[in-house]
């Protein structure tokens, strides 16, 4: 098994450490042990990324699809080879069960794969005009991306932040999340490997606010791409706002799950339970507000509290660990509040609902049924492994239900009636909508939400526009 690296940053391409920098301790959340110090930019630091990234956009602008392609997929089958290093890397601090992290690095190497393709398809068009004029709009890279993730999937998220762009010929300046530093540099790592040209992407870690403040106000910058909560997206939307910034935004959720009468409740529960728990709920397009017909819901509900109560909770390096901890002591003390809340609200507890053991951050996997909406659980998202069954009786509530919060990133619902999933993919407010499945994301589809949950997409041709501008340029 890996042993826990060494936490740098990475600017122009070398390895920067703590020297007389501020640290920030890493934390094993299974073991609450301290693994690493990590280095936090200072000014000075961040300035000179900022002038390495001008350059890298210099020379990267100008590579062909061919070279970016070449890069892309040496990179993908690093992570491949580097696949189990790396999954271990992410358990330890992040604590997801190591086959999980796996899958993760296989579905972000897919993603380079996908991008490597896709960047020789970036066209413009040529407009029909009289002889000796010429009309065309073209596609060009955006320019430098300041690109901030979270910790919940310490290698897809920065894989998501680096393949479009780099994909569409821009550079990079990505502060990945604190609290996960080695993945990421990890990840950028297999593409300098690969040949990236050093200038082109760089890995900085910091104070949050004093990062993006110190970026975002650089004219250096064209973009700003951003995964994470809602309230840090507002924020930062507002200070792109002042040099017109672009800005792809992927935040918050509260997913609902709409379980419909014909639906057939142990394959419904064969697919949800795992999804439900996987990252100990710490997933964007979880499944949250389980919305059950009447006719199911007493079983449905026994039933998933069975299986909840039997859900292996543990170490994520231990092979039978089917749920790891909390990644912090804040999402552990966050979700104890939350289902307390609940609780005092009328909401009737099944299983769970209490943390496990006194070392490590893991909390039970929870069941709760009967939640009232006005609970704070039922309009915050809780980010953590508990599953909030209500029920309905008319097509027109469960609609209701599902679109009454601000958010709109996942939607799932099971019925077996053609007619009412057409109408289910138009009704729900999501930017993602999966209909008798969970499989919402791929390498080649659109990652995205509406409303509160933000705007623009990653992966697929969408993600790669987002990391282009358009020009029309005309000549006599
Ligand atoms: P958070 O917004 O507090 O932090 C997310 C990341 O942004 C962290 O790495 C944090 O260090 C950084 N950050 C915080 N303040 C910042 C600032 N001012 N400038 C720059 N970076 C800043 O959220 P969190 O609770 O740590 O992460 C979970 C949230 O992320 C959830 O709301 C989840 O739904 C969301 N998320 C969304 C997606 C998506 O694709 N829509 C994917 C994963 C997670």
């Amino acid at each position: 098994m890996a042993t826990y690296p060494e936490l740098c940053m990475i600017i122009n391409g070398e390895k920067v450490g703590v020297e007389h920098r501020r640290t920030q301790a890493i934390v094993n959340p299974a073991t609450e042990e301290v693994i690493g110090q990590l280095p936090l930019a200072d000014s000075a630091d961040l300035d000179r990324a900022l002038a390495t990234a001008k350059k890298g956009f210099q020379i990267w602008r100008d590579s062909t699809p061919a070279m970016r392609s070449r890069v892309l997929l040496d990179a993908a089958r690093l992570m491949e080879e580097r696949g189990d290093e790396l999954a271990a890397i992410a358990s330890m601090e992040m604590g997801k069960p190591f086959a999980e992290a796996r899958i993760e690095v296989h579905m972000n190497a897919g993603l380079f794969e996908f991008y490597a393709g896709e960047c020789h398809r970036i066209y413009g068009r040529s407009l029909v005009r009289p002889r000796g004029q010429r009309s065309t709009v073209v596609k060009v890279p955006v320019g430098p991306v300041a690109a901030f993730s979270p910790w919940n999937f310490p290698i897809g998220n920065p894989g998501r932040k680096l393949g479009a762009p780099i994909a569409a010929g821009c550079s990079v300046i990505m502060k990945s999340a604190e609290e996960a530093p080695a993945s990421g540099v990890a990840v950028l790592q297999c593409l300098l490997d690969a040949g990236l040209p050093p200038e082109v992407a760089q890995a900085v870690y910091g104070v949050p606010d004093e990062v993006s403040r110190h970026l975002v106000a650089s004219p250096i910058i064209k973009k700003l791409s951003f995964t994470g909560s809602t309230v840090v997206g507002k924020h930062l939307v507002k200070l792109c706002a002042e040099d017109m910034k672009r800005t792809t935004m992927e935040l918050g959720g509260h997913g609902p799950v709409l379980v419909f009468e014909d639906a057939d409740i142990n394959h419904v529960l064969d697919v949800m339970v795992p999804h439900k728990f996987r990252n100990s709920g710490q997933v964007c397009v979880s499944s949250t507000r389980f919305l059950v017909h009447e006719s199911l819901h007493e079983a449905f509900v026994a039933e998933f509290a069975k299986r909840a109560a039997a859900w292996r909770v543990g170490n994520g390096l231990d092979p039978n660990t089917q749920m790891g901890p909390m990644a912090h002591e804040r999402g552990l003390q966050n979700i104890t509040r939350l289902v307390n809340d609940a609780v005092s609200h009328g909401a009737k507890l099944h299983t769970g609902g209490h943390r496990v053991g006194d070392r490590g951050w893991f909390f039970a996997p929870t069941v709760l049924s009967n939640v009232p909406l006005g609970s704070e659980i039922m309009n915050t998202e809780p980010f953590g492994p508990v599953a909030l069954i209500n029920s309905f009786s008319t097509y027109e509530e469960a609609i209701e239900e599902a679109n009454r919060l601000p958010y709109g990133l996942a939607a799932y619902a099971w019925t077996n009636d053609n007619k009412r999933k057409q109408n289910l993919g138009i009704d729900i407010e999501a930017g993602m909508v999966g209909l008798n499945t969970v499989m919402i994301a791929g390498p080649d589809s659109p990652f995205c939400g509406l409303k509160w949950s933000g705007h623009g997409a990653e992966s697929g041709p969408e993600g790669l526009e987002a990391c282009l501008v358009t020009k029309s340029i005309h000549e006599i």
